[in-house]
């Protein structure tokens, strides 16, 4: 049955006030009522006149929830953008970096879930307008032999304890009262963060995927396999380098946050600062930290023959140094004053 023809079957005008609907159908039920009109054509007529009533009042009630799921989804939209208003909302995320990340800046991709009260059913489960009861045809009343089409007096219908309507679960969030939805964010982190940072940004806007309020992100640095960093805004990394090449003074390759870069080596030197290539010194700030590597001269411990041979040369040749004249002239000293 159509609204038309439920308008019809009570022998009203399309868009009747309520009083005038329900005028119309207690006149009608009065003249079907099964106590006063024994036809078998009343029980058929009564269940028209109370479907056409029906009808007309799901209709005049709320006609967005009367719709169903797709209905109940349209109208949500208009409630969440309301509720989340700007700022009203922030979730905290940690956003984990690597040293690098945290020297350069980077940008991130951020994917979370955010659970709301159901905004179709206001967080209840169920849908404001109720469903009728279906064992008492909403009437309230329970049904039994002839009576099946209109209530037996003080006979409560016990499915709907004489309401005549159930509840109806809310398709939104089949009932739960609760929506997740899913949110991607991209944020730019700029050049200097340290760890325990805590940087906010905007949520991106739900329309785009992301949500109305704000982001707060806790950013924790990962712990580098050989980068540190130090209080001064310095990167620190110490590593061994080959004995010989150190000795030679040989230019070498060294890590450094921003990549590898040639680094020369000098002969009784282990620690170094490559100014300005450390972490920035305030966010997006030009002005950086120094990057300190200390180098660990290393040996073999067991030499080839060739290798021998080489140092042996190399020991026999060349100037004394200073230092190591003045100890020979020591102890010679010495072992003149034992004699
Ligand atoms: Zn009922
Ligand atoms: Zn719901």
């Amino acid at each position: 049955m159509n609204i038309d023809e439920a308008y019809a079957e009570l022998g009203v005008v399309p868009g009747a006030s309520e009083a005038q609907v329900k005028a119309a159908w207690r006149r009608l039920v009065s003249l079907w009522h099964p106590d006063r009109n024994a036809s078998a054509e009343a029980a058929a007529q009564i269940q028209r006149i109370n479907g056409a009533y029906e009808r007309i009042r799901l209709a005049s009630a709320a006609p967005a929830a009367s719709a169903g799921p797709a209905g109940s989804e349209r109208s949500a939209a208009p409630a969440r953008e309301s509720k989340a208003a700007p700022g009203g909302r922030t979730v905290r995320r940690r956003v984990r970096l690597t040293i690098e990340e945290a020297v350069q800046g980077c940008t991130r991709m951020l994917r979370g879930r955010l659970v709301d009260r159901c905004s179709a059913c206001d967080g209840s489960g169920e849908l404001r307008r109720p469903v009728r009861c279906a064992t008492c045809e909403g009437s309230g009343r329970r049904r039994s032999g002839w009576w099946r089409v209109w209530p037996a007096p003080d006979a409560t219908c016990p499915d709907c304890r004489g309401s005549g309507t159930l509840p109806r679960v809310c398709p939104v969030c089949e009932g739960s009262g609760r929506q997740a939805r899913l949110y991607r964010h991209v944020v730019r982190l700029p050049a200097g963060v340290r760890h325990g940072d805590v940087l906010r940004a905007g949520g991106g806007g739900a329309h785009r995927g992301g949500f109305d309020g704000s982001l707060e992100l806790h950013i924790e640095l990962a712990a580098h396999p050989f980068f540190a960093l130090g209080d001064d805004a310095s990167v620190h990394c110490e590593f061994p380098v080959d004995g010989y090449a150190w000795l030679a003074g040989a230019w070498i390759e060294v890590p450094t946050p921003g990549g590898l870069q040639q680094m020369q080596l000098r002969r009784g030197h282990t620690a170094y600062r490559l100014r300005g290539r450390g972490l920035p010194r305030a966010h997006d700030s030009s002005e950086r930290g120094d990057y300190v590597v200390k180098v660990v001269p290393t040996f073999p411990d067991t030499l080839s023959a060739e290798q021998q041979a080489l140092l042996e040369r190399l020991t026999a040749t060349g100037e004394t140094p200073p230092a190591l004249a003045a100890w020979r002239a020591r102890l010679q000293r010495w072992e003149r004053a034992r004699r």
